[in-house]
């Protein structure tokens, strides 16, 4: 086949529109359609042109070449110009009451001469009917519909010898009129076909009804306003059906019997690869398969009417009625001898597009990606367009499809993302509470901190003097409430103190401290009643850490402190030791009474305190709380009060970097 322009692009994706529903993935009979990044694109090299895709796309996300343009062009070039019409034009244009009415449009167009291609197909016919009755043992595929022709050399490229070896009528029609007019004439194909489009350059333009229909529309052409007009010769004669299934077996005039089998027709997506398939196994004693890749060209994907598949076949079959009844067959004959000169054979190249078949490994190794580890996961649902997993997979590795596409995969993943936001909402939550609570205390801190330097002083001046009229007092009476007024000024000094750490005023002097010891020496230095003992789990590797000694032995001994206060009845204190990758962490847990939900907000609070007045200060967990602040470190706290939801007790967490950030 003189088929140069074979790499066209016949078909387009455009991306706005696709909806990715995989439905052209599923029609196409090639798996021409590759889906990168959810959008589907037709791979020119792959494509048969056979429009399934653009017949489908409900979201008409689908478009083939255009060349109405070029048709315009032309017609204005004034060169001389003939329209070949398809035979399935009366399934086309089933709201003309005549079809001269349609030429008459054509002609009006600027045609020159419009003629009928199934005068091609009755040249064509002949040279298969003379081809069958010389054959006897070899058997033909019929080359007629270039769909097919390129699912031969594309996919079945061992089967191009069975090709028969003519042109179609379209190009039949062109050779004829080429010689009898020159071959200056250009030829201009109006069919149903999106396929011709690149079957071969012996035709100058192909544009479907539905772009003709365009056309009309464009330059303001109707039946109303053009004269009618007949055909130009040579006139059809029953080639005019070759568009209705069975068209060319019925138009050669073989003796066809169904109990010799020797002749097989197969036409649609399905059942034209069927066909060529058990050919290929040789399965098939045939001598002419007659394979169409639409159900008659009269349901090409060119077609703009939306009629059933019987309805366009009547209207066919009823102009050729009509036609066979006038036909001047004298007229007929002679251009027959007039066309037994012209040469329509044709030759085809394999083009060999199979893919090769991944190994068995890959396959699985794709399959389990997509969470499908046996064959209970196969599904085989569809959704993706190929028809089982396995296929999608082969798809996959062969970089036509995405694991994206499957279904039961992407729900999955959709429910683990869904998941995944949960609980990244849930931390949202807790780290937007926990800087609430941070800003509080910062507020808290700078005003203690105001506070406490505004004290400071007086309070040392009270103490200084008070211990100067101590020493000097005599009277025991008035010692001793000199000796109640320092105590108590120390007592507010030592607040003022606390209140000076949790503000942050203090500085850190980071020191090497041996953890293990650390903590020993923590709980040696408290007063831990009988009832209550003691696990320390300091199972470290490496117990150095860089921290300021008395501001963590603060830290320690107020959580040790408080653990102990909340186990009136005894207890187990539990303090561990963990290494974490750059930091450290300290659990100090106790099996007391708990802290109330309510009261867990405010327990960083300065002053808050739950214990009987003198006992406790409230000092004792903003002070830690500023000191791990000031160590880049965090404190956490859980807690349950509630016997009913199980063991009450407190833990409460530092971590902390090991080295000074
Ligand atoms: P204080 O111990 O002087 O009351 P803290 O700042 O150390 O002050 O503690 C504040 C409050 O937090 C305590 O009064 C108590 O209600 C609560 N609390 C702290 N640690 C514990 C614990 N381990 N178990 C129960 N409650 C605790
Ligand atoms: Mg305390």
């Amino acid at each position: 086949m003189a088929h140069n322009s074979k790499h066209k692009q016949l078909v387009f994706t455009i991306k706005d529109r696709c909806r990715v529903c995989y439905t052209c993935v599923r029609e196409c009979p090639v798996k021409a359609i590759r889906i990168v990044g959810g959008q589907a694109i037709v791979i020119s090299e792959r494509c048969i042109g056979c429009g399934n895709c653009v017949r489908v796309c409900s979201q008409g996300a689908k478009v083939y070449l255009q060349l109405k343009e070029e048709v315009m062009e032309l017609l204005q070039s004034g060169k001389p110009t003939a329209a070949c019409i398809a035979p399935s034009f009366p399934a086309e244009f089933i709201e003309l009451d005549d079809y001269r009415q349609l030429v008459g449009m054509v002609h009006a167009l600027g045609f020159d001469m419009i003629t009928e291609v199934g005068f091609g197909a009755d040249m064509v016919s002949v040279a298969y009917r003379k081809n069958f009755q010389a054959m006897k043992s070899s058997a033909t595929i019929t080359s007629d519909c270039p769909a097919i022709v390129y699912y031969v050399e594309h996919y079945h490229p061992d089967l191009v010898p069975y090709l028969a070896p003519f042109v179609s009528p379209m190009v039949a029609l062109s050779r004829y009129l080429k010689h009898k007019y020159g071959d200056d004439l250009q030829v201009v194909f109006i069919g149903p076909c999106i396929a011709k489009k690149a079957e071969t350059d012996d035709i100058d333009l192909v544009i479907t009804f539905t772009e003709l229909r365009d056309l009309f529309e464009l330059q303001g052409i109707t039946a109303d306003n053009t004269l009618a007009r007949e055909f130009d010769p040579p006139y059809s004669g029953k080639g005019a059906a070759f568009s209705i299934s069975h068209g060319l077996l019925q138009n050669m005039d073989v003796e066809h019997d169904l109990t010799s089998g020797d002749v097989i027709v197969a036409e649609g997506r399905e059942n034209f690869k069927d066909a060529v398939h058990e050919f290929a196994q040789g399965k098939l004693n045939v001598r002419h398969l007659e394979l169409l890749c639409c159900e008659g060209c009269i349901t090409g994907p060119g077609m703009s009417i939306e009629s059933s598949k019987y309805l366009r076949r009547s209207c066919v079959s009823g102009y050729v009625a009509k036609k066979m009844e006038n036909l001047d067959s004298e007229l007929w004959q002679q251009q027959m001898r007039e066309a037994e000169g012209i040469d329509l054979s044709n030759s085809f190249e394999p083009l060999d597009r199979r893919l090769e078949r991944p190994s068995t490994e890959k396959i699985s190794e794709v399959l389990i990606k997509m969470g499908k580890t046996e064959p209970a996961d196969y599904l085989n649902c569809g959704a993706c367009g190929y028809d089982t997993c396995i296929e999608h997979a082969i798809a996959i590795v062969q970089g036509l499809a995405e694991n994206e596409m499957c279904l039961p995969f992407s729900i999955e993943k959709l429910h683990q993302s869904i998941e995944k936001l949960n609980s990244t909402n849930y931390e949202l939550a807790t780290a937007r509470e926990a800087l609430k609570q941070s800003e509080k205390l910062a507020h808290m801190g700078q005003l203690s901190a105001g506070i406490a330097h505004e004290l400071n002083n007086p309070l040392g001046v009270i103490t200084m003097f008070s211990n100067i009229l101590l020493d000097e007092a005599k009277d025991p009476a008035i010692r001793s409430d000199l000796e109640l007024i320092t105590e108590q000024a120390d007592r507010c000094r030592k607040i003022v103190g606390g209140l000076l750490n949790f503000a942050r005023k203090n500085q850190v002097r980071h020191t090497e401290i041996n953890l293990k010891k650390f903590v020993a020496r923590s709980l040696q230095s408290l007063v831990i009643p009988n009832n209550i003992s003691i696990d320390l789990q300091t199972d470290m590797e490496d117990p150095y850490v860089y921290m300021d000694h008395d501001q963590m032995m603060q830290v320690f001994t107020n959580l040790e402190k408080n653990a102990v206060e909340a186990m009136p009845n005894g207890g187990i204190l539990t303090v561990v030791l963990k290494e974490k990758k750059d930091e450290i962490e300290i659990l100090i847990q106790d099996e007391g009474y708990g802290i109330s939900e309510e009261d867990m907000e405010k327990i960083f609070t300065p002053f808050f305190t739950t214990k009987e007045l003198g006992k406790g200060t409230g000092l004792g967990l903003p002070l830690c709380y500023g000191i791990v602040k000031m160590h880049h470190g965090k404190i956490h706290v859980q807690s349950n009060n509630n016997p009913e939801k199980g063991p009450t007790g407190t833990s409460f967490v530092i971590s902390i970097p090991r080295v000074p950030k």
